[in-house]
């Protein structure tokens, strides 16, 4: 199961298609235990497909994938019942956020994020609860422990969203543009929360156009487009003097 002195991330030749168009294309990286990595690049480029096959929400056509010590190396050449026990091992080493938070409407804030506790982990009701709280007491959120989500403002949603994502105790959170669909004002508690995780030492990697955070959060940038990593560097590197020319071109478009 999960090797934890291993619990690094290694992507290696990574390809993806949908039909004709090539999405991801040889796409490698490494991330260290208690990294937090920004993937940024124009719209197109393949960061939410590549963020989401290290879910297997995507399952890459080419390429292995190394969480923890769990691998899966080329899934298209696996049986079945192995390709399913792989998948399910990843998904329990990490967890994703969604940029439109995914919660269940019909349960509360706090029953959202107790659920995998009680479905996939078979956690006792009350200890369940117990840790709900305390987890939205984490994210600020505690008095609204019995709202449900239509009462909620599209932060306190991802708030609650990433307070579901901790639930299931991950090793690495996989957050897709997690602010994009919220008002700027809104913006900021959830990247507060992110803030204080990456400040805890989780392993994160972030597709993001928030180039505040990635200078202030990050420890790497990865820059992509047309399915490739073409820049792996450090904030400084990538939002200063220094920059290539093709990222200055990319943030300049963004501000
Ligand atoms: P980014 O996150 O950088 O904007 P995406 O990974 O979302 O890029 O998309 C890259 C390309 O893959 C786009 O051309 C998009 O239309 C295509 N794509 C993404 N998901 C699917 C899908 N499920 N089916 C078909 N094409 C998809």
């Amino acid at each position: 199961m999960k090797n934890l002195s291993q619990c690094t991330v290694r992507v290696r030749g990574l390809a993806k298609a949908f039909g004709a168009n090539q999405v991801l294309r040889n796409v490698s990286l490494e991330v260290a235990k208690g990294e937090v990595v920004v993937i940024m690049g124009p719209s197109g480029s393949g960061k939410t497909t590549f963020i989401r096959s290290l879910n297997l929400l995507e399952m890459p056509d080419r390429g292995s994938i190394e969480i923890c010590g769990i691998e899966l190396a080329e899934p298209a050449t696996l049986a079945g019942v192995e390709l399913r026990r792989k998948t399910l091992q990843i998904r329990h080493a990490t967890a994703m956020v969604f940029q439109s938070f995914n919660l269940f409407p019909h349960m509360t804030a706090l029953q959202n994020v107790i659920e995998g506790l009680l479905s996939v982990k078979g956690v006792a009701k009350v200890v369940a609860r117990e840790r709900g709280l305390a987890l939205l007491g984490k994210v600020g959120l505690l008095e609204k422990a019995d709202a449900y989500p239509g009462k909620l403002s599209g932060g306190q949603k991802q708030r609650v969203a990433i307070a579901r994502a901790l639930a299931m105790d991950p090793e690495v959170i996989l957050f897709d543009e997690p602010t994009s669909a919220l008002d700027p004002e809104l913006r900021d508690d959830v990247l507060g929360v992110m803030r204080d995780l990456a400040q805890e030492g989780m392993t994160m990697l972030v597709v993001t156009h928030e180039t505040k955070f990635a200078r202030e959060v990050a420890d790497r940038i990865i820059f992509m487009e047309g399915g490739h990593v073409i820049e792996d560097t450090v904030p400084e590197q990538f939002f200063g003097a220094q920059a290539s020319e093709r990222s200055k071109q990319f943030l300049g478009r963004l501000t």
